[in-house]
């Protein structure tokens, strides 16, 4: 098990984020890249690897819970789409896996590093796009050609933790990267809305 001492000089979002992001890449340290590079990344594969098990449940109020880690154990609600069960795992494992005193939005930036690898989304982007798009482009792109959807599924995960990966790896001109943390912040509703708008403009195809 992997244990990584905060450091504590300056406590700004970004200086937490990038020692999410080393955390996870620590943890992966551990993990055989036969298990790292098939994308979408099997998760729940590299859970068991890391020894930990996952049970899914039938909850009673699934939009309220999405999963919780106990001794050892990871819970998934049954009852979520898969791209939330692949995520809930990863956030499950930030809180196994982080200092004391995380914060929840600090899980979601874990699983992002997880289930998001950086450098692939630079190198996949660059084949889109050899600079940074605006918000408003990246859903004309999609609108026009799919491109946000096949990120997607290339990762495995939702729209909203797309975009915000989107952001944070400095892929959207207008968002400063390291800043999106996924629940509390209005980037994806930004992306929706211009997403929308767009395509309300265009018509019905
Ligand atoms: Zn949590």
């Amino acid at each position: 098990m992997i244990r990584i001492l905060r450091n504590l000089d300056g406590n700004s979002d970004l200086n937490s984020r990038h020692e999410v992001h080393l955390v996870a890449a620590a943890v992966l340290d551990d993990v055989p890249p036969d298990l790292q590079w098939p994308l979408p990344r099997p998760i729940d594969q590299i859970a068991h690897h890391l020894g930990f098990g996952i049970r899914y449940v039938t909850v009673p109020d699934p939009v309220a819970f999405h999963g919780c880690l106990h001794n050892q154990q990871i819970y998934v609600s049954r009852n979520a789409a898969p791209w939330l069960r692949r995520f809930t795992i990863g956030h499950e494992l930030g809180h196994a896996y982080l200092w004391a005193g995380h914060a929840e939005w600090e899980c979601n930036a874990f699983a992002e590093a997880l289930l998001i690898p950086s450098d692939d989304v630079r190198s996949t982007t660059a084949q889109i796009t050899e600079s940074p798009l605006p918000l408003q482009e990246w859903a004309r792109r999609e609108l026009t050609d799919g491109a946000v959807t096949r990120l997607v599924q290339r990762y495995g995960v939702g729209y909203n933790a797309l975009i915000s990966a989107l952001g944070n790896y400095g892929c959207i001109r207008d968002v400063l990267p390291g800043t999106a943390r996924l629940t509390g912040d209005a980037l994806f509703e930004t992306y929706l809305q211009y997403y929308q708008a767009l395509k309300g403009r265009d018509g019905p195809a």
